[in-house]
């Protein structure tokens, strides 16, 4: 599926399926990272695939990268 986001629908995306909230209001492209707020209060990095494909979707605090256990 080839799909061509813009900051707008990353913005609507990442408040419709996560607790987090884009602080980034430029998107170069799939490999820039991107500023988001964790509902923690955090801020954190990551490129808009690992957030949407990987759901890597809150901080590394509150989703450690390589949690191993079984989450949802
Ligand atoms: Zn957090």
């Amino acid at each position: 599926m080839i799909k061509r986001w813009t900051i707008d629908k990353i913005r609507e995306f990442v408040e419709k399926n996560s607790e987090s909230k884009l602080l980034t209001n430029e998107y170069l492209g799939f490999s820039q990272k991107l500023q988001f707020k964790c509902a923690c209060g955090s801020n954190f990095e990551k490129t808009f695939t690992k957030f949407n494909n990987n759901n890597q979707r809150k901080c590394d605090v509150c989703q450690p990268p390589k949690a191993s256990r079984s989450v949802e």
